[in-house]
């Protein structure tokens, strides 16, 4: 299943292969003020169609994981990482930025990482 994903105004824009019914909603400092849902998928499962360099990136805490943002309309559609227990690149998607999935489908983990 392909989903097109993308920030409001286009500058980024993707396509993810992967099945999308099930997202996590994170409190950690970053994600209650961002308000996104995030699923993950392999780094391969996102192919970007916009040029990387018109991405931001935020990094924070440990810098391990890249917060790829929009610097024109500011939203975050994904974040880039890597596995610590396998070392594959990942993904972690904010399904809010994929307009073809209902968001009220999907199955909704709680994850406290305001704890980790
Ligand atoms: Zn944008």
């Amino acid at each position: 299943m392909k989903h097109a994903g993308s920030c409001h105004c286009g500058r980024i824009a993707f396509e993810l292969e992967g099945e999308v019914d099930k997202a996590m909603d994170c409190n950690c400092s970053m994600c209650r003020r961002r308000g996104a849902l995030l699923a993950f998928y392999p780094r391969e499962a996102l192919r970007l169609s916009t040029p990387e360099a018109d991405m931001a990136t935020y990094t924070f805490n440990k810098h391990a994981l890249q917060h790829r943002f929009c610097p024109a309309c500011g939203i975050a559609p994904f974040s880039e990482g890597v596995d610590p227990r396998t070392g594959a690149k990942t993904v972690a998607v904010n399904v809010r930025c994929l307009p073809d999935v209902d968001l009220d489908a999907l199955s909704i983990t709680k994850v406290d990482g305001a704890s980790f």
